[in-house]
């Protein structure tokens, strides 16, 4: 029997841990509050927006750089939201999701050697587009209860061999929204060490207690060194769409196209209008957003706290962070693993998220972008723990 293992740039990869998770949750029938999506689809007209454009014969290849509306609708969301400025036919690239964005930016401007600046707990997909582009991956650690950005340590791990600072805010998994004194920072060191920016803003509307996002590309000195990535799946409740987009300047939005062109070449056709149409929704449809999560935040926190987790409340995105350890465990990957047989649960370790995975060793995600009676049973199950 042949063996053909795979190539070393994808040793320790493995499965993620939302598929292994997602599989735990269907295999056991638990609630899945572990990857992130919401088990309510997002508007009905947007969903109508799609079916027309299937109907109408959207079938074939899109232009590359994505479809002419929804890459004007893109810049008309950054004027309109950041009062950002962005071509929409040499500054914004539409791509297969926000984790296409990520790898194409990565495979387009990082050599091997490059070193990679990271905030650390980082979503999966960075360290695989780091390791697939031959980069080397330096963390910069947020730590619990606070998770905010440790200036210093992002400082100390410049280098020489820095090519990027790759940031998400708001931050998956902790939930932190980066503060204007920590956006300071960022902008600070890359302007002082010349580096290019890549931020994963991806929830840069799901933010809650009136903070608010503000994309690293507005601050003096960042427009012309920031790959700006988002996507429509979590703003609109589509995660399983697939849609999202690069927003840079020219010269980097080239260099991401061109790696994209030999992943994808171009992304799915039908969905891109209805992608367009939905970035034009009203106010009201990105309030409401905010709220109605921010209402979910608060009842699996506040159910969360009761069980006796330490709850680490977010100020954005789908999920909230606990230490496990006041209820006498201490590993949450092992914890994870137990907790769909033991009551029906699934949620995602956070150990997966570090280079030292002591670091978060007792910390566990939950999603909480799920409607209020399945938060519920959630909790009731998990109350078993502290019985
Ligand atoms: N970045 C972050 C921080 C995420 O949480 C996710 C998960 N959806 C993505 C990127 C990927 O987004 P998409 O589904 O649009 O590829
Ligand atoms: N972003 C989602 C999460 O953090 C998962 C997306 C994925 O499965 N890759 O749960």
């Amino acid at each position: 029997m042949p063996s053909f293992p795979p190539a070393d740039r994808l040793s320790g990869l493995g499965t993620t841990i939302f598929a292994e998770m997602s599989a735990l949750a269907l295999r056991t029938r638990a609630i899945n509050l572990g990857q992130g999506f919401p088990d309510t689809d997002g508007p009905p007209e947007i969903i109508e927006a799609a079916v027309r454009a299937l109907r109408e014969g959207r079938n074939q290849y899109a232009p590359g750089p994505g479809v002419p509306e929804l890459r004007q609708a893109v810049s008309d969301h950054q004027q309109r939201f950041y009062g950002v400025t962005a071509d929409p036919d040499s500054e914004v690239l539409v791509t297969t999701g926000a984790t296409e964005a990520i790898a194409a930016a990565l495979l387009a401007l990082i050599d091997p050697g490059d070193e990679v600046v990271a905030l650390e707990p980082y979503y999966d997909s960075y360290a695989a587009g780091i390791a697939m582009a031959g980069g080397v991956r330096v963390p910069v650690t947020m730590r619990a209860p606070d998770f905010r950005l440790d200036v210093a340590m992002l400082r100390s791990a410049v280098s020489p061999r820095t090519k990027a600072l790759l940031v998400n805010s708001p931050h998956n998994p902790t939930g932190t929204v980066l503060g204007d004194s920590e956006l300071q920072a960022v902008v600070d060191v890359a302007c002082e060490h010349d580096l290019l920016v890549i931020t994963d803003e991806v929830y840069e509307h799901l933010t809650f207690d009136g903070v608010r996002h503000r994309p690293l590309a507005t601050y003096d000195g960042m427009r012309d060194r920031t790959l700006t990535i988002s996507s429509a799946g979590k703003t609109f409740s589509f995660t399983g769409w697939k849609v999202g987009w690069a927003v840079g300047p020219a010269q980097l939005v080239r260099a991401v196209t061109t790696a994209k062109q030999f992943l994808t070449f171009t992304s799915g056709a039908p969905l891109q209008p209805a992608v367009a149409q939905a970035l034009g929704l009203g106010d009201d449809y990105f309030t409401e957003i905010r709220t109605t999560l921010q209402a979910k935040r608060d009842r699996l926190c506040a159910g969360l706290r009761d069980i006796g987790f330490d709850v680490f409340t977010p100020q954005g995105t789908y999920f909230v962070t606990t230490d496990i350890t006041p209820l006498g465990y201490d590993d949450g990957v092992a914890f994870c693993r137990d907790l769909p047989e033991r009551c029906g649960v699934v949620a995602i370790p956070h150990q997966v998220f570090y280079d030292d995975p002591r670091a978060g060793k007792s910390l566990v995600r939950w999603a909480f972008c799920k409607r209020d009676d399945v938060l519920d049973e959630a909790v009731k199950r998990l109350s078993l723990l502290s019985s």
